[in-house]
């Protein structure tokens, strides 16, 4: 494995093998991997040549500077995830690479309503954060396909709506949640998490399931109040439980015709932030 810390570096390498006509799939991290990046890179090992994979707490993304701090960088363990998933290349670039001071890497598309609810609303500048870094990474890699995990469902849908806006020439593929095995969707952030709260953490995706197993129709703002209640429950704190379109992200309207629904959580357990969700 190949691990360059420069741009310019980066794309001589990638050159070389698009000249010999090599398909590149992408997976972009802040690091702290754990399977469901493994995952990630398992497919993208599947469908492509060349696998990259960059490791890049980007700091414009975090809209809070504590956050940002407690963030944990673990790149040792990581580089032994990479070779596991027999990763082609680790761009692991810091932040002057990423963001010259003589470059303009500022993402300014006007995405509406998608770029506006859940996570938008709660963390105000972070999708700016997201587009600018994938944006940057995907000039810099130009990869055929782009891996990212439904764990994040607004960060994926508003990022194929930036790949449609520019005609970027990169598919995104979307990959399914990976979870520990009581239910919590793994994320490098529980483990800040204490053993009990983790344990406890199961009540997010069993109220996910519970909401989609009841849902018929018509009663989402009933179960949406439901879920919000029972996720209630010291040390979890809910900051929005929303069933949605998973296009437009707006919320179910009375009529039944919609086709594409997703349940999507935020729920503080303790002083960590974890995010879910749940396809209908
Ligand atoms: P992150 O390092 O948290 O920015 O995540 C990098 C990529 O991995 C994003 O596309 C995430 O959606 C994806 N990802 C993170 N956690 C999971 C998970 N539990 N299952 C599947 N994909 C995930």
């Amino acid at each position: 494995m190949y691990i360059l810390r420069k741009v310019v570096d980066t794309q001589k390498r990638l050159n070389d093998w698009r000249k010999k006509n090599k398909t590149i799939g992408f997976v972009p991290t802040l690091g702290a991997l754990h399977n469901g990046h493994l995952s990630l890179i398992n497919k993208a090992r599947l469908e492509n040549d060349i696998v990259v994979c960059s490791i890049f707490v980007n700091p414009t993304q975090f809209n809070e500077s504590s956050d940002l701090e407690k963030y944990p960088r673990t790149i040792e363990a990581d580089i032994d995830v990479l070779l596991k998933g027999e990763v082609d290349v680790l761009f692991y670039p810091d932040g002057k690479e990423v963001y010259p001071a003589d470059l303009n890497t500022t993402v300014d598309i006007d995405l509406g309503e998608v770029a506006e609810v859940m996570e938008a609303a709660k963390r105000p500048g972070h999708f700016d954060g997201v587009m600018q870094v994938v944006k940057r990474l995907l000039d810099i890699v130009e990869p055929d396909r782009l891996y990212m995990g439904q764990k994040d469902f607004q960060q994926f849908t508003i990022i194929q709506h930036m790949i449609d806006a520019f005609k970027m020439p990169t598919e995104l593929i979307v990959c399914p949640i990976i979870r520990e095995a009581h239910g919590l969707a793994m994320s490098s952030r529980n483990e800040r998490l204490s053993a009990a709260t983790r344990d406890a953490a199961k009540i997010i995706y069993e109220t996910l399931k519970t909401t989609k197993r009841r849902y018929d129709g018509s009663n989402s703002k009933e179960l949406e109040d439901e879920a919000f209640r029972i996720l209630s429950n010291p040390p979890f704190r809910p900051e929005y439980f929303k069933i949605v379109n998973g296009y437009s992200l707006q919320e179910i309207g009375a009529e039944k015709d919609e086709k594409y629904i997703v349940a999507c959580a935020a729920v503080w357990a303790d002083d960590v932030r974890l995010i879910d969700n749940i396809i209908f």
